[in-house]
């Protein structure tokens, strides 16, 4: 058999995959090559598999580094109903347990530990008795200072090559700038590493991003659309969290809360129940994410805009790793960038502060550029995006027209001026807006001549126009608790001169196009029938999933089950042919899910 067909046998045999996704089998090549690897593919692409398929075919155990208990449990368990044997030792197992997988090392192919169990007293003298097949640094990013979730206990794996010279290691990563990823290989002490990057277009999700207006009815519009989905909701602090929880619980909504306030119990419950799919929902801070194998999670929504673009791009990520169709909807105000900046200036050391504060600068600039934003990401990881417009993106959907600005500019500058400069961008447009304000008429600004001036206009479309005069340099916002807007040198040009000036103003093309899809649209495969079909295999698996306490998706993807609902399988033989499904489970699932089909069909 050529080494290719071998590959090919063992992903059908082990893991139940009809073909590779992209990339993969390059990087298994150099795995099983003893070569040492570094690759960067975004989330959803794979990369468990790349190591995990290695870890079967080669004698002896590979290690692997994980930062999070919760990661180590799925992936254990997961590799344990496909037949593979692999353990985790951490500190949720007692003492005796991880002593006896200690001593039974060579029966496991795969075992999960966490970064400073490496530095633990005796430990690598132990591993050093074991025959290792590899190590295996996943989210690798973390080894990075330069990187925006750099964990200091990763800092010791410096300390794998000198101990293990000629044990080969990898590492995956989903976020890398083109200095994060040089700098993992310089951390750890590679030898001619092979470099694999793979394009970070993520081509299923549609990115859309809006100034906030009123994050409430913006949220509601796409939870109307993705009714019954899973779902995650981002908000920047514990308070948000809280407030909109009990504001969509009392909705009717299934949604549960997770932020470091809560207890640990609390916290694993909603992890529990949205991976276990009872609950819809989660409101989370960014504390939500790196655990979530979860693989159909329908959108991802930010009622605030995160801290920089690999954060931003990271926790998108976590949308659609199943590869159909998924929503990420942001929201963004400068009132976001102030919090974050405020934030910056408690940090200490100098050269972090900055960078803080320059990566919210380019997340804000990514949130007012008009360009497609596919294109703008891409760009910021490295790479030359051409295929725009997308089509998948809120300025590709809704592109922007350049109106003339001119006489509206002159008016905001105006006000601004009249306000002497005192004033934030809220109250600038509500003075403008000639909004009836206790604070307003109480100030006496509702004489003022640029009260009510551009009353023609929604708030959010003045805000849309004060943001543009920021960005073309014709306003600053004041540093400081609270921002205020500021003259330029520049706004002198359209104060006295009569400069010209145009601002892009969106049309709305396509409603939504996508938001409009549910399950049933996305497969679009999937006739009336085959999709009640769907419906029913979706509630076997839950049952299943219940009865043996873990997650449906650990029985079978949601693609699977279309491809069943689609293809109408009849005998064992056509079963295993399903992407998705291998003689493990065709074994323990195959008679129930065979049933199902043949008693509905
Ligand atoms: P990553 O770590 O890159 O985010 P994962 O390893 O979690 O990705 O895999 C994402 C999803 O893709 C998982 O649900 C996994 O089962 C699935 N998957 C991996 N390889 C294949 C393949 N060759 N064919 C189909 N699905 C795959
Ligand atoms: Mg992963």
């Amino acid at each position: 058999m050529t080494l290719q067909n071998q590959y090919h046998a063992a992903l059908k045999k082990h893991f139940g995959f009809n073909s590779f996704k992209a990339d993969q089998e390059t990087i298994i090549y150099s795995i099983m090559n003893n070569e040492d690897v570094v690759s960067v593919l975004p989330t959803g692409s794979g990369k468990s598999l790349c190591y995990q398929l290695p870890a079967v075919l080669k004698k002896g155990t590979t290690i692997v580094l994980s930062p999070l208990i919760s990661l180590m449990q799925d992936q254990v368990m997961q590799l344990s109903k496909q037949g593979i044997s692999a353990a985790f030792i951490n500190s949720s197992n007692d003492m005796m347990d991880n002593e006896y997988i200690m001593q039974h090392m060579h029966e496991y192919k795969l075992v999960y530990i966490s970064p400073e169990r490496l530095t633990t007293p005796g430990f690598i003298d132990r591993l050093k008795q074991s025959n290792l097949s590899g190590f295996v640094i996943d989210e690798a990013h973390c080894i990075s200072q330069w990187g925006h979730a750099f964990r200091p206990e990763y800092r010791s794996l410096s300390l794998i090559k000198e101990q293990f010279p000629t044990t080969p290691i990898s590492a995956f990563t989903a976020t890398a700038t083109p200095d994060v990823e040089k700098d993992i290989s310089t951390q750890l002490n590679m030898k001619n590493p092979v470099h694999i990057k793979a394009s970070f277009n993520r081509t299923n999700l549609t990115l859309k991003v809006y100034e906030k207006d009123n994050y409430r009815s913006q949220l509601e519009t796409c939870l109307k659309a993705h009714k019954g989905a899973s779902g995650i909701i981002y908000a920047s602090t514990r308070k948000k969290v809280d407030r909109l929880f009990d504001d969509l619980k009392s909705k009717g909504l299934n949604v549960a809360r997770y932020h470091a306030g809560l207890s640990d119990q609390d916290r694993q419950r909603t992890l529990e129940n949205f991976i276990y799919e009872k609950t819809d929902i989660v409101v989370a801070t960014v504390a939500f994410g790196m655990g979530i194998n979860k693989p159909n999670v329908r959108f991802v929504f930010h009622i605030d805009m995160p801290q920089n673009i690999e954060q931003y791009y990271q926790e998108i990520g976590r949308a659609g790793r199943d590869g159909l169709a998924s929503e990420c909807t942001m929201l963004y105000s400068l009132q976001d960038v102030v919090m974050q900046k405020k934030f910056a200036d408690d940090v200490l050391e100098g050269s972090i502060r900055n960078q803080m504060k320059r990566k919210s600068d380019q997340m804000l600039a990514l949130c007012n550029s008009t360009e497609c934003r596919r294109k703008e990401i891409l760009k910021y990881f490295g790479e030359d995006f051409k295929q725009t417009p997308c089509n998948h993106c809120d300025t590709c959907l809704e592109p922007a027209e350049n109106m003339d600005g001119t006489i509206i500019a002159q008016k905001i500058l105006s006000c601004v001026y009249k306000l002497q400069q005192r004033f934030g961008i809220g109250y600038v447009s509500d003075v403008l807006k000639g909004a009836k304000i206790k604070l307003i008429l109480n100030r006496n600004h509702d004489k003022l001549s640029t009260y009510g001036l551009l009353s023609d206009f929604s708030k959010s479309e003045l805000r849309h126009f004060i943001f543009s005069l920021i960005n073309q340099g014709y306003l600053v916002v004041s540093d400081g608790d609270y921002p205020l807007l500021k003259l330029t040198q520049k706004s002198r040009d359209i104060l006295f001169n009569n400069k010209e000036i145009f601002f892009k103003k969106r049309i709305v093309k396509a409603k939504n196009e996508s938001s409009k899809k549910t399950d049933k649209k996305q497969t679009s495969f999937v006739s009336d029938d085959n999709y009640k079909l769907y419906m029913e295999l979706k509630t076997l698996r839950l049952a299943l999933a219940n009865k043996q306490n873990v997650p449906p998706y650990v029985i079978f993807h949601d693609k699977t089950l279309m491809e069943m609902a689609k293809n109408h399988p009849k005998t064992d033989s056509e079963f295993l042919e399903l992407n998705g499904v291998g003689p493990q489970k065709l074994a323990k699932y195959g008679k129930d899910f065979l049933d199902k089909i043949s008693e509905t069909t």
